[in-house]
């Protein structure tokens, strides 16, 4: 069962900050005023758990003017100097890394078990790969310069990980930043960001401004900002690109999927079940690139959904800082009744539903692992993004009809093939429209290679040498030339 001391320094922290959080500008909090803000509530249980600040187009303004501020400095440190605060960054995540993982799990709902496996490890990494842009920033990338102040809103799946890709290459070439995490799971942005403070980032680099889509809004609008980079829906996404459009901001957007998981015949069907494990159940299904659409051939079908009915008896979902569990909590209830719906209305149009017996905890925001067959390719939930343990299964005869079901989406952000022979394999890869490609794998990342996606999955890199480039601008070179040079 859950140890009930580990939580302990998570919520001596919180309760440090009376459970009380004003933004984080400037290198500290701005207090929150008796009736200011929002409430934010623990997914697991449903309870309170603080309440944060209500960003304004006032507060963004004054998240600004301190990267503003904090730019021009931050940019003539050498590149050495900033990989030392990279570094620093990175290590602090290291050294806090139990405490982050335990409030993110709280926050979130998600289980410890991956938070301190996963989510913090996969944190630091992306800081220590970062440090090193920086600094190779003269030799790698001369004649570019950085953007400015750059405004960065990230969703709630992974709080603490989007804040990273995020962050780590805008700092690491000389940019400052205006933060705003979702609105269901700000704590640890706002515990990252005290902690960046204390390990020696100087004030004004990263501001962490709290709130909803108005606070993005005003963030999304605001002229002292160079650069919008954003994570989240396909339909925010949209709008923001709208609202940039002609305000000569620089943007970058990740968005929604519906990714295929392709199992051919001569799969190794083990191996391929624990992958649908990893692709769906992994984080409640809360994943951008969650291969949510199965796609299997047809002459195996029955054997591979009979096994993975089976697996799916011993997946348990509970409490996320169980450490003994396989699932923790939706994020919001608002969330459950999305993933709900979207599940009756399947059924509904025709799918074969199947839970497991083994339920859910009776309070707080639970959904048990899903699986949906004899789905019709034009099927609501085999084109919508369910952002939820659902796994939508569909079978194909031949290689050309799988890359045709897999193609057949708006969407292009992901994509994973099971087969044991590497030719076909490697013959399917190049025709998928999707940003990544995982072979005989799945839910793989690397800070050195850029993630991002086509079509309505948005644009733009995070991660590696693409990623580093989407936080530069190509200007400098000139300028910095003498003219006789020229
Ligand atoms: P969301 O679009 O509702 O919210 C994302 C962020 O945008 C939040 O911080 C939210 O407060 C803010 N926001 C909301 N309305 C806004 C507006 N009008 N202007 C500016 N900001 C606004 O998405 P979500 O529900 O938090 O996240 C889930 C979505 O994120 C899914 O579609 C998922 O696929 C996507 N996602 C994509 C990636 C990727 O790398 N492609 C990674 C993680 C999540």
């Amino acid at each position: 069962g859950p140890a009930p001391e580990a939580d302990s320094a998570a919520r001596e922290w919180l309760a440090r900050h009376d459970n009380r959080f004003g933004h984080f500008i400037d290198g500290k909090f701005k207090p929150l005023k008796e009736g200011e803000g929002f409430d934010t509530f623990e997914p697991a249980t449903g309870k309170i758990l603080a309440r944060i600040a209500n960003g304004t187009a006032t507060d963004v303004d004054e998240a600004v003017a301190a990267a503003r501020a904090a730019q021009e400095p931050w940019a003539k440190l050498s590149g050495h100097g900033r990989a030392r605060h990279l570094y620093a960054l990175a290590r602090m995540v290291q050294r806090h890394g139990r405490l982050l993982a335990v409030l993110e799990a709280i926050d979130n709902g998600k289980p410890v078990r991956e938070t301190r496996d996963i989510d913090v490890p996969l944190v630091a990494r992306h800081f220590y790969h970062h440090a090193g842009w920086a600094q190779l920033q003269d030799a790698e990338f001369a004649g570019y310069s950085p953007l400015g102040v750059v405004g960065q809103i990230i969703p709630w799946n992974f709080p603490l990980l989007m804040l990273a890709w995020k962050i780590a290459p805008a700092l690491a070439l000389g940019n400052t930043v205006v933060l705003k995490p979702a609105e269901y799971t700000s704590l640890t942005a706002l515990l990252f960001a005290e902690l960046a403070t204390e390990a020696g980032l100087p004030a004004g680099v990263l501001n962490v401004v709290t709130g909803g889509g108005e606070t993005g809004e005003a963030i999304v609008d605001h002229p002292g900002i160079d650069k919008i980079a954003f994570t989240g829906s396909t339909e925010v996404g949209r709008r923001i690109r709208e609202r940039t459009a002609g305000s000569g901001k620089r943007l970058t957007l990740e968005l929604g999927g519906k990714s295929p998981f392709i199992v051919f015949e001569d799969a190794d069907l083990d191996a391929a079940v624990e992958g649908v494990v990893d692709a769906i159940w992994f984080n409640q299904g809360q994943v951008c690139c969650a291969g949510s659409r199965i796609l299997v051939q047809e002459g195996i079908a029955p054997i591979f959904l009979s096994r993975l009915k089976k697996r799916m008896e011993t997946l348990r979902v509970g409490q996320p800082l169980d450490k003994a569990i396989d699932m923790g909590a939706i994020v919001d209830p608002v969330q459950l009744a999305r993933i709900r719906e979207l599940v009756e209305l399947g059924v509904k149009e025709g799918a074969t539903l199947f839970q497991t017996e083994a339920g859910v905890p009776e309070t707080g925001s639970f959904f048990p692992p899903t699986l949906l067959t004899d789905v019709h390719p034009a099927a609501t939930v085999a084109r919508e993004e369910i952002f939820g343990p659902v796994a939508v299964a569909m079978t194909f005869r031949t290689p050309d009809e799988a890359v045709m079901l897999a193609n057949n989406s708006r969407y292009g952000l992901a994509a994973s093939i099971w087969s044991e022979t590497i030719g076909l394999a490697l013959d399917i890869a190049p025709k998928l429209a999707a940003g990544v490609v995982w072979v005989n794998a799945t839910n793989l990342f690397d800070a050195g290679v850029g993630f991002g996606g086509y079509r309505e999955s948005g644009f733009g890199r995070e991660g590696g040498r693409e990623g580093a480039y989407e936080y530069l601008k190509a200007d400098a070179w000139a300028k910095r030339k003498p003219r006789e040079e020229l």
